[in-house]
């Protein structure tokens, strides 16, 4: 057991120098928020014209700054600006006109909004910017789009990425830095702000879903006295997947929990139940496969993907941190389903692996679950009620607190 303590010791140093060496990344406190009623509110959206030239305009309760940009492979146009209360018509950006294939809105930090508009061909950004409202009617955002060809797109996506500024630190809880040696749960609830996950049939968000789901889950681990529990996001914000593992590796954690809730297109048949996922590089069947990449677009959702930077930490250390990363989180995602199939429906196949993104930290073991499918009216049911989300928790924080008890007894506790 010290042997490994070390090594994961030391791909942590290795990793900290990394983060210290990232230009601009230091710890902010995140911006604080003002009350939601000082924000400007978006009542809204029209899109005009066709397949060469397309409008977009929303409407204001006031005049706002924007910052435009775009994104190749699919294409896209970013906008982005301060904070606003979306309260727009409730199918808003489902469906597209002329260029505008569909287009997503949302949080994406405190004090920041975008709206990310998916573009059926290649288009640029004739024009962008406000009005003032003027005699009753209101302020309006404009977007003036005409189709442009791949190398011009292409060479507008190099120009913006030049003046791309690295992008702020991204809101997180704040870490008890109380010299508290109990191993480090971070649970990890999927999507949010702009990014919604899966949607149930009456708009039922996944985003909402997992993070209540998640709260609880916390109170319940914290409840037991032995483990600090953190959490990727404990509000409606959008955080990117690099964030979330670098925040579970910077944190020390010693245990990575991301939750979801999957959807099965109705053509693709019926499917219930959780399932529990480790990362590999194949997926264990071309459903696992198809799952991990719709949850890795979680960042082309909501465009941050301008740059992915691999963490540079040294390759041994890695390898070897690895493998025993990979040993613990298969005992857990083992004890998971073993714990969760007396309180819960499994999926048929309930074990699986693939290319999750967000399982990618080579010294934290990390376990996806996906609690049920909101596409499934029983599963949905269950993902909605208050006491199946709590027994489920409940079986869940015995799961980590058996993991923790009989497979790695006092292994990781204190090596941060
Ligand atoms: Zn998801």
């Amino acid at each position: 057991m010290g042997s490994h303590r070390m090594v994961l010791q030391a791909a942590r140093l290795a990793f900290l120098g990394a983060l210290v060496a990232a230009a601009g990344w230091a710890a902010g406190a995140p911006a604080a928020l003002a009350a939601p009623d000082s924000f400007p509110l978006a009542t809204d959206v029209r899109l005009g014209g066709d397949e060469t030239q397309t409008r977009f305009v929303m409407d204001l309760s006031r005049k706002i700054d924007l910052h435009v940009f775009t994104l190749a492979d699919p294409y896209r146009v970013v906008v982005d600006i301060p904070q606003i209360t979306f309260r727009l018509p409730s199918k808003a950006g489902e469906t597209g006109r002329g260029l505008i294939k569909a287009f997503r809105f949302g949080l994406v930090m405190p004090g920041g909004s975008r709206i990310v508009i998916d573009l059926g061909k290649p288009a640029r950004v004739e024009k962008a910017f406000v009005v003032d409202p003027v005699e009753g009617a209101p302020a309006r955002l404009v977007l003036e789009l005409a189709a442009t060809d791949r190398e011009g797109f292409l060479r507008k996506v190099a120009f913006d990425q030049r003046f791309a500024r690295a992008q702020a630190p991204l809101p997180r809880e704040q870490q008890s830095s109380s010299g508290d040696v109990r191993p480090l749960i971070v649970l990890d609830p999927g999507h949010g702000g702009i990014d919604t996950g899966t949607k149930g049939p009456n708009g039922q968000m996944e985003k909402d879903i997992v993070l209540d789901f998640a709260k609880r889950l916390r109170e319940k681990v914290e409840s037991l006295g032995k483990y600090r529990v953190l959490l990727t996001r404990s509000d409606d914000t959008f955080v990117p997947l690099a964030e979330r593992v670098r925040f579970a590796r910077e944190a020390g954690a010693a245990l990575l929990l991301s939750i979801h809730a999957d959807s099965l297109p109705r053509r693709e048949g019926d499917a219930q139940g959780a399932t529990v996922y480790t990362l590999s590089e194949t997926a264990t069947d071309p459903a696992a496969a198809r799952l991990a990449e719709q949850e890795n677009r979680a960042d082309v959702i909501a465009g941050v993907d301008l740059k992915d930077q691999p963490d540079d930490v040294a390759g041994i250390l890695i390898d070897l941190a690895q493998r025993e990363t990979k040993t613990f989180s298969t005992q857990f995602a083992h004890k998971l389903v073993a714990t969760i199939k007396r309180t819960a429906r499994l999926h048929k196949e309930p074990l699986k692996s693939a290319g999750f993104r967000v399982l990618r930290a080579p010294d934290v073991p990390s376990v996806l679950v996906e609690l049920g499918y909101v596409s499934n009216k029983e599963d949905l049911q269950s993902l909605l009620s208050d006491s199946w989300r709590d027994r489920t928790a409940d079986a869940m924080t015995s799961a980590i607190d058996g993991y923790f008890s009989t497979h790695i007894a006092g292994a990781r506790t204190g090596s941060n």
